[in-house]
C-alpha cells in the first residue's frame, strides 16, 4: 500500500498525483523539481486519500511530515498515513501485508489437504489443531481474501457497488496481490505458472457422484463475462474424493447453525466453492472450502448477516453514497474499534465526519451471547446499528 499525495500548484490551480515515498524517488528529476517548487512555496502537498486537506511539508533535509502534529486519525482507513495503520497491516500474522510499504498481501496457509483425515478423526470437535495465531484454514483464508476484497472495493472511487458477477471476478483479480508464505510469487503466478497446482474460487452450482471413479464430480462457475445483453457464465468442474467433500460440507453445516450447502442453495443464497487442486494429471481437488455470500457476493457467517447487511448496502447503494458512507468487514483485529479483542461484525466508515459506525447483528439468545453483546453495547464507544436477529426485531433505521 503507498501513499498518494497531490501537488497543487498555487499560482494555475494545476494538481497532479505523486507517490512521493518510493524508494528510488529521492534520486528522480522529479523530486528535485518538486522539492524546488516547494522550497519556492509555488506548491503545497497534500495527502491524497481524502478531499479533506491533510498538508505535508518537506523538512529542510528533504523528509516528507505531516505539517500539522495530530493529523494521524483524519486519514483513510485505507490511507499508510492512518494512525493505525501499521496494526492493520501487521497485526495478524496469518494474513497480513508484507511490509508495511506493500500492498501484497502474505498469507501463512496450513497444509489442509493434508489435515483431511486428522480432521475427520477429531470428528470436527477438536478445533484446537486450527487455532493456531500464526496459520490459517483453508476456510479463514478464503473469507478473508472476501473480505479483503470487498474492502478494497468499498474504498476504491467507484460510486457503485459492483455486482455479484462483477465481484465475483474482482475477488480472483485479487490473487494478484495475494502471496503464500514459503513461495515466493503470488497465486496468480502460481495458477499460471508450471506446476501443477491451482487456486480457485468458483461459484458453487452442484455434485454428482462418480461411482466409477468412488468421488464426486463438482460443478462451478468460474467466469462471468458480459456477452451484448446479456451476462455468460462460463462453468467448469473438478472431481473431489468423498471425503473431502464431507468434510467441506460439515464444516459449513457446523457454521451456519445447521444449514446444509444444498439447502441454502434451495434457499435461494449463493454458495463459493474455493480451495486448492491440482491439474496434473486431471483436475482433482486437494482441499475445498464452501462459503456462503449474500447477493452482492459479500461472505457472511450467518443467514441474518447475509439479510441484514444486504439491507444496509441496499440502503447505501439507493442513497448512492458508496464513498461517504464505507461499509466493509474488518478483517483484522487492527481495524477494530473496540478496545478489547472482539471484531465488529461490520464497520462503516463515515468518511466526510471522520467517525464511523459499528455493526453488529445479534443472531442469538443465550444468557452467555447476551452478556457479552451487553458488554459490547456498553464498551462501544462509537454509535452502533444493530439488530436483534433472534428477537425477530425489525431491522433498525439507518443513522444517515
Ligand atoms: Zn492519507
Amino acid at each position: 500500500m503507498e501513499q498518494k499525495f497531490i501537488i497543487k500548484n498555487k499560482n494555475n490551480k494545476y494538481e497532479r498525483i505523486c507517490l512521493l515515498k518510493q524508494k528510488d524517488f529521492k534520486k528522480s528529476k522529479e523530486y528535485n523539481e518538486i522539492l524546488k517548487q516547494f522550497k519556492t512555496g509555488q506548491v503545497e502537498i497534500f495527502c491524497a486519500c481524502r478531499n479533506k486537506d491533510i498538508e505535508y511539508k518537506y523538512s529542510v533535509d528533504g523528509k516528507l511530515y505531516p505539517a500539522m502534529h495530530n493529523s494521524k486519525s483524519l486519514h483513510n482507513r485505507n490511507c499508510p498515513g492512518y494512525s493505525n495503520f501499521k496494526e492493520i497491516c501487521l497485526s495478524n500474522p496469518a494474513f497480513r501485508y508484507e511490509t508495511e510499504d506493500s500492498d501484497i498481501i502474505i498469507a501463512n496457509l496450513l497444509e489442509t489437504h493434508r489435515n483431511t483425515k486428522m480432521v475427520l478423526n477429531s470428528s470436527y470437535s477438536s478445533a484446537k489443531i486450527y487455532n493456531s495465531e500464526e496459520s490459517m484454514t483453508l476456510s479463514a483464508f478464503y473469507k478473508k481474501v472476501n473480505w479483503y476484497s470487498w474492502y478494497q472495493m468499498a474504498y476504491a472511487p467507484c460510486q457503485y457497488y459492483l455486482k455479484f458477477e462483477e465481484f465475483q471476478s474482482y475477488v480472483v483479480s485479487m490473487f494478484k496481490k495475494i502471496k503464500i508464505r514459503n513461495k515466493r510469487c503470488t497465486l496468480d503466478d502460481i495458477n499460471k505458472g508450471k506446476n501443477d497446482i491451482n487456486y480457485f474460487y468458483w461459484e458453487y452450482k452442484d455434485a454428482e457422484y462418480n461411482e466409477l471413479y468412488d468421488n464426486y464430480k463438482v460443478c462451478g462457475i468460474n467466469r462471468y463475462y458480459k456477452a451484448i445483453n446479456d451476462v455468460v457464465a462460463r462453468e467448469r468442474n473438478f472431481s473431489v474424493s468423498a471425503e473431502v467433500l464431507f468434510c467441506a460440507n460439515e464444516k459449513f453445516r457446523k457454521t451456519y447453525n445447521g444449514l446444509t450447502v444444498e439447502n441454502a442453495q434451495k434457499a435461494g443464497y449463493r454458495i463459493i466453492v474455493a480451495g486448492i487442486l491440482s491439474t496434473k494429471p486431471y483436475f482433482k481437488a486437494l482441499d475445498i472450502c464452501f462459503l456462503l455470500v449474500n447477493k452482492y457476493g459479500l461472505f457472511v457467517e450467518s443467514t441474518y448477516e447475509a439479510k441484514f447487511f444486504e439491507y444496509i448496502i441496499d440502503y447505501i447503494e439507493n442513497n448512492h453514497s458508496k464513498n461517504k458512507h464505507v461499509f466493509f468487514r474488518p478483517w483484522s483485529f487492527g481495524m477494530s474499534l473496540y478496545t478489547d479483542n472482539h471484531l465488529e461484525d461490520a464497520i462503516i466508515d463515515l468518511v466526510e465526519e471522520d467517525s464511523s459506525i459499528v455493526v453488529e447483528c445479534f443472531g442469538m439468545d443465550t444468557e452467555e451471547y447476551n452478556l457479552r453483546k451487553e458488554k459490547k453495547e456498553q464498551t462501544c464507544n462509537y454509535r452502533m446499528l444493530s439488530w436483534n436477529a433472534s428477537k425477530k426485531d425489525k431491522f433498525p433505521d439507518i443513522p444517515f
